[in-house]
């Protein structure tokens, strides 16, 4: 006996688009069948009718429940789990990847503050990129590789501090060298935050010392040469670890797309993720009305690298498009107005599925299959969470987006559920989620959240040999 139905839509599987009828039985996909064929046997059934049918969407990049200072020195944390990951299941995406920062007492004890706040609060699914500390011990080498077969594989690693006297994130590279050991040899993944630490430091002190320090010169301080430094210098780092692979966070510049491009023709394990700020805005963006809305680090860039990334998504550079989610308001976002204050991150979860529809499928003529592997199946693929999340097929989670094609508006902040504000507002949408469904259970549906805090689940994680043994997709 199936629990539910989903009849009759234009279902994305990994065979391609079927019009077929898709059978949940309690958290799982039990049947994907010919129209018709389950009749009966369930009982509700969701008709899909002249509906898109896809996996649900996966952000493999958010940050929720994240502390952070304002340039008045107030400390304040951004939304949570519950907040955020509501905000996600209105937009169709069922899972998202956060992260916990190892402490001084060690890396499981970072797991454990992290499942404090989301575990029993989380209204989707997620899990933690691990993120390094500068100068890690020993210890916590150790415990990185007991925890990446516990089901932790991904470790976060920056390689520059990002704001001028900032301690803590930037790894060495000697330290990175040593984590690279242990994800080679354990089977893990480095997830990374790569900018030229040298260059960005230098171009401070030089807007500093020119008077040029308004954030919308962000971008000659984040700049391209950075991008293709730092890149290089991690890849060739990689390269020198074999068996390391590397999935490099918001690739913002043609620089990176083509580092990237060049580590995979050699054969090297190496995956590119874009942010959907990157793919649409440009560093011309920064003058419009509250133009700190548009930023994140490492900074957008000009419309020749935005070209380059959406070429990158084409090319296999460019395997997932993220948000970089910081779910705070707009005053709280627009406080920083300095090169050295302005805070990275946006709000964006809930909008990114819609956003992207129109990019990819409407204005760029991308399949279906291909707009469902840039916002959920290859960042499942990536990270170790394939076939349970990312796809529409037997066995697989019963995660859901139902999309209605017909839909037309803009987005507006007033329909969404994150902030104060979305840099999205007034973007054109062509199909638009109607109901979001979270291992079998119905989360959104005829403009209800039926949801409830606690029904997102940690997801355990294994990054597969084939991916780890080359560039897979
Ligand atoms: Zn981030």
């Amino acid at each position: 006996m199936l629990d539910l139905i989903i009849r009759g839509g234009d279902v994305v599987t990994p065979q391609g688009v079927m019009r077929c009828d898709v059978g949940v039985a309690g958290e799982t996909i039990a049947a994907v069948a010919q129209p018709g064929a389950l009749d009966g046997s369930a009982a509700r059934v969701i008709d899909a009718g002249g509906k898109v049918v896809i996996p649900g969407g996966i952000d493999p990049h958010v940050h929720m429940q994240h502390p952070w200072q304002l340039p008045d020195g107030t400390t304040l944390t951004t939304k949570g789990p519950d907040h955020v990951g509501r905000a996600a299941l209105w937009g169709g995406t069922t899972t998202l990847i956060d992260f916990a920062y190892w402490r001084a007492d060690g890396v499981q004890a970072g797991i454990e503050a992290r499942d404090k706040q989301f575990v029993g609060t989380a209204a989707c699914d997620f899990a933690y990129h691990l993120m390094a500390s500068s100068d890690p011990p020993d210890t916590h080498l150790g415990q990185l590789a007991e925890a990446i077969q516990a089901g932790y594989p991904t470790v976060k690693i920056f390689t520059t501090s990002i704001f001028p006297g900032r301690v803590g994130r930037m790894v060495d590279f000697g330290d990175i060298w040593e984590i690279f050991k242990v994800v080679a040899k354990h089977g893990g993944l480095g997830v990374i935050h790569a900018e030229d630490n040298d260059i960005v430091m230098h171009m401070y002190a030089k807007l500093i010392r020119e008077g040029r320090v308004g954030f919308e010169n962000l971008a000659e301080v984040h700049n391209q040469l950075s991008e293709d430094l730092s890149f290089r210098r991690v890849l060739r780092l990689a390269e020198s670890v074999p068996g390391t692979a590397i999935y490099m966070m918001h690739v913002s510049a043609a620089t990176g797309v083509a580092a990237i491009g060049e580590a995979r023709a050699k054969g090297l394990p190496v995956y590119g993720e874009s942010l959907h700020q990157y793919m649409l805005h440009t560093a011309e963006d920064y003058k419009l009305p509250n133009g700190q809305m548009y930023h994140t680090y490492p900074s957008l860039k000009s419309r020749e690298d935005q070209k380059a990334l959406w070429d990158g998504t084409l090319s296999g550079a460019i395997n997932c498009v993220a948000t970089d989610e910081l779910c705070c308001t707009l005053a709280q976002k627009t406080a920083g107005r300095r090169i050295d204050d302005t805070t990275g991150g946006n709000s964006g979860v809930e909008p990114r599925l819609g956003v992207m529809y129109t990019e990819m499928v409407v204005r760029r003529g991308y399949s279906l299959p291909r707009y469902v592997d840039l916002i959920s199946t290859n960042a499942a693929k990536i990270m170790g969470l394939y076939p349970r999340k990312g796809a529409i097929a037997a066995g697989s989670d019963a995660d859901i987006a139902i999309l209605d094609p017909t839909r037309r508006g803009t987005v507006r902040n007033e329909d969404m559920h994150e902030s104060d504000y979305t840099p999205w507002e007034g973007h054109e949408i062509f199909a638009w989620p109607v109901a979001t469904i979270l291992r079998g259970k119905v989360m959104i549906e005829d403009g209800k959240y039926l949801g409830a805090p606690g029904d997102g689940k940690y997801l355990k994680r294994k990054i597969p040999a084939h991916i780890i043994a080359g560039p897979a997709l």
